[in-house]
């Protein structure tokens, strides 16, 4: 079977656990329910989308998040929200590609990308609906910034931060244009071993924290809600 591209939240999925992975997005035999954080995430991006692009007022439960939302509007820059952007493999390294083409190998969407081209410096921001910045994983800042090298090789510079608006943190990370393979690097071990998963239709589990009480695997012998 033929590797499908990837994206951070399927790599991080299949990392945690090939088998939860397989039943949620090879056979999709099994859906997670959406729950009530997923559904505030999806709302709290909306709202900010609305804002940045179409000037659109910050619906009033989410007032909180306006004081950060109205700094990144005011950074000299092209803004564009939730930018899809895709990479393929070549014989000739790494290329741009369209979100949506045939050939793409790797799939990134910006919540929020400022190009300033005088500067030759990106921003990219991604909003984070969760309590806590505790866990904050900045691999997928490291895969933005990455995009943004091949989309804009103009930029020098990325600038890049998780911006937790409910618990008001920001975890940022800078990025050289001299460093935009390290993060390819640093995840080949998983990447191959997604590879092989495809190749071989094994998928193995993976015991994690989500066993003894939210994984949806049922019918898994490690899930701790099966009867
Ligand atoms: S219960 Fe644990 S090991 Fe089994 S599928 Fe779920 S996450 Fe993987």
């Amino acid at each position: 079977m033929k590797t499908p591209a990837w994206s951070y939240s399927s790599i991080t999925l299949f990392d945690q656990c090939p088998k939860k992975y397989y039943h949620l997005r090879v056979a999709k035999d099994i859906k997670e329910p959406e729950s009530e954080a997923m559904l505030y995430g999806t709302a709290v991006h909306e709202a900010a989308e609305k804002y940045m692009r179409d000037d659109e007022p910050i619906p009033e439960k989410f007032a909180y998040m306006e004081p950060y939302l109205r700094k990144l509007k005011a950074i000299p820059g092209e803004k564009l929200c939730e930018h899809k952007m895709g990479l393929k493999r070549t014989p000739e390294g790494m290329q741009p590609c369209g979100f949506f083409d045939p050939d793409v190998w790797f799939r990134g969407i910006a919540d929020l990308l400022i190009i300033d081209r005088e500067k030759k410096e990106a921003r990219v921001i991604d909003y984070k609906t969760g309590k806590s910045a505790r866990y904050a994983d900045p691999k997928q800042l490291a895969l933005m910034a990455s995009c943004v090298f091949f989309h804009f090789p103009e930029m020098e510079r990325v600038r890049s931060g998780l911006l937790f608006v409910v618990s008001k943190d920001f975890i940022p990370v800078d990025f050289s244009v001299r460093h935009k393979h390290d993060i390819f690097v640093k995840l080949d071990d998983v990447l191959v071993s997604r590879e092989t998963a495809y190749e071989t239709q094994v998928f193995n589990p993976k015991q994690n924290f989500t066993c003894k009480q939210w994984c949806s695997v049922l019918t898994c012998a490690h899930n701790g809600r099966s009867a």
